[in-house]
C-alpha cells in the first residue's frame, strides 16, 4: 500500500506543477510573447493529459479506501463518476491533440519554446536526458494525426518531468522520471520499483501532525 499511495502522491504533485506552471505562463503571456507561444502549447497539452491520467488516479484512491471507497454515502464515487467528464465537455482528447499538432505546424515557435523549457533541468536526470533525445528526434520528421495522442502524452510527461527535477525533492522527481520515462513503464499505480524512496515521498505528501 505504501508504494500505491508514494504513485499517487508522485502523480498528484507532477499535475499540480504541471498546472500551476501553465497557469503562470498564461499571467506572462500578456506581457511576454516568449510565454505566450509556451502557453499555445503546453494549455492544451497540460489538459489533455491530466484529464487522460485523472480517471484511473481517481479509481486507485477509490480502492485505497475498500469497499467504502465505492458506496454511496462517501464522496469517493461522486468524484469517479465526475472524473471523466472534463475530456469530453471541455474538449476531447482527440480534438485537443489535433490542436496540438496544428499549433505546432502553424505556429513553430511554440513548440520551439515548449522544448526550450524541457530543456532548462538537461543533466538532472538520465531518464530524462533520454526522453528529450528522443522527443526531439521524433519531432524532426512530419506528424501523422494518427500518432498525436502519443506525441502529446510524451510531451506532457518530459514537461512533468523538466518542473519535478527543476523544483521537487529529488525523491520526487527520481521516482517520477524511473516510473514515467522508463523504457517500460508499469501500467498500474504502485506497481513501482522497490528501490524508490517511498518514506521521502510519504512524509512529505501526508498531512503533518
Ligand atoms: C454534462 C454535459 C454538459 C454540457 N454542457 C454544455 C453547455 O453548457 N454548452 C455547450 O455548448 N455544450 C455543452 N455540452 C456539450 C459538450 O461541449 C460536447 O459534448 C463536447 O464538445 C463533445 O462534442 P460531442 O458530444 O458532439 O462529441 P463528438 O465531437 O462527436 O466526439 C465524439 C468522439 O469523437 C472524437 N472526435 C471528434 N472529432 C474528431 C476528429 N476530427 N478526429 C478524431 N476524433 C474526433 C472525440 O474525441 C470523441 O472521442 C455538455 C456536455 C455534457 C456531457
Amino acid at each position: 500500500m505504501r508504494s500505491v499511495l508514494a504513485d499517487l502522491a508522485v502523480e498528484s504533485e507532477a499535475a499540480t506543477a504541471l498546472t500551476f506552471r501553465i497557469a503562470q505562463s498564461f499571467d506572462d503571456s500578456a506581457n511576454d510573447e516568449r510565454a505566450a507561444l509556451f502557453s499555445r502549447i503546453a494549455t492544451p497539452i497540460g489538459k489533455y493529459w491530466i484529464n487522460k491520467r485523472v480517471v484511473n488516479f481517481v479509481y486507485e484512491c477509490m480502492e485505497a479506501h475498500g469497499g467504502a471507497g465505492y458506496i454511496e454515502e462517501g464522496v469517493m464515487p461522486r468524484i469517479y463518476r465526475q472524473s471523466p467528464l472534463n475530456s469530453i465537455w471541455e474538449g476531447s482528447g482527440n480534438v485537443i491533440c489535433l490542436d496540438v499538432l496544428r499549433a505546432m505546424a502553424r505556429e513553430p515557435e511554440s513548440i520551439a519554446a515548449f522544448l526550450d523549457e524541457l530543456e532548462l533541468p538537461r543533466g538532472g536526470n538520465a531518464h530524462l536526458d533520454r526522453a528529450l533525445d528522443s522527443i526531439k528526434d521524433r519531432l524532426s520528421a512530419p506528424l501523422a494525426e494518427s500518432g498525436a495522442r502519443r506525441v502529446v502524452e510524451d510531451l506532457a510527461l518530459a514537461l512533468q518531468a523538466s518542473l519535478l527535477v527543476r523544483h521537487a525533492p529529488a525523491a520526487v522527481s527520481d521516482a517520477f522520471c524511473a516510473t514515467r520515462l522508463a523504457d517500460c513503464p508499469a501500467l498500474a499505480y504502485g506497481a513501482v520499483d522497490a528501490n524508490l524512496d517511498t518514506e521521502a515521498i510519504l512524509d512529505r505528501a501526508l498531512p503533518q501532525r
